[in-house]
Formats: C-alpha cells, sequence, structure tokens
C-alpha cells in the first residue's frame, strides 16, 4: 500500500519532513532538500513534487524533468564539495514516495567503494548555521 496524502510525510510537508531535511528550493518536477544527517557534507534529497511510487509510472515527460533535477543537483554537488562520485539511491519500503537520496563521496571519505550509509551512527547533525551554510553553497553551484 502506497501511503498518500497526511501519512505521506513528502505531501503533508509537516514536522516529521522537516526534522530530516531543511528545503533548499524547487526544480523543475520535484523539491530539493538538505538531508539534516550530514555525515556525507552536502547529502540532499530530491523528491518528486506529486505523489508517484514507482519511476515506470511517470510520463516520459515527468521521468525526463525528474532526471534533469537530480542531474543538475549532482552536478552542483560535485562543483560545491569536490566529490569524487556522486551516489543515487531511491529504495522507498517505507516512504514510497519517489525521492532521490544524492550522495556525495570522497575517496578518502566515508563508505568509499560501497554504499552510503542510509542512517550512519553516530548521526552528525549541524547547528542551523552549519546548514544555511552549506545550503548556501548548494544554491551558488545550482545557478552557476
Ligand atoms: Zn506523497
Amino acid at each position: 500500500m502506497s501511503a498518500h496524502g497526511e501519512d505521506c510525510f513528502y505531501c503533508a510537508k509537516d514536522e516529521r519532513l522537516y526534522r530530516l531535511m531543511v528545503e533548499i528550493c524547487k526544480l523543475e518536477t520535484s523539491t530539493l532538500f538538505l538531508f539534516r544527517e550530514q555525515t556525507y557534507r552536502g547529502r540532499c534529497v530530491v523528491a518528486l513534487n506529486a505523489h508517484e511510487t514507482e519511476l515506470f509510472r511517470l510520463d516520459r515527460e515527468t521521468l525526463c524533468a525528474f532526471s534533469r533535477d537530480v542531474a543538475k543537483t549532482a552536478a552542483a554537488l560535485q562543483r560545491a564539495f569536490g566529490a569524487a562520485k556522486i551516489n543515487y539511491a531511491i529504495y522507498g519500503d517505507l516512504v514510497s514516495h519517489l525521492h532521490y537520496h544524492v550522495v556525495p563521496k570522497h575517496k578518502d571519505g566515508h563508505n568509499w567503494g560501497e554504499p552510503f550509509a542510509v542512517q550512519p551512527s553516530p548521526a552528525k547533525h549541524l547547528s542551523e548555521e552549519g546548514y544555511k551554510e552549506v545550503i548556501t553553497t548548494i544554491k551558488e553551484h545550482l545557478s552557476g
């Protein structure tokens, strides 16, 4: 069963969402969020604006736009943080609303050569000022 409406925090946009991430900006067909857990500096989520649960259910135009949004985000993260590789992940067993985890990886950094940890322990949280700084850096590179 796919969650929808008030059951889905990407649709409800309530405290469940904002506890996990900070909105950065709207993209073509999605919304870009900074993930509060920042073990991988610049880690973001790109969430489709519409409640859809599988890529194969998207019409061609939305699928292309969503891909462009993810690519634009990844390019910005690469430029902003000098990542050696960007990792992309869609899971959604529990939160089925389509969202990509977009995660910068460094050769001397966490989990190089293996999948990034979805929920690293210990978690690395920043101050509100720290989040603002990362978001400003990402925004500069999104527009550039
Ligand atoms: Zn939803």
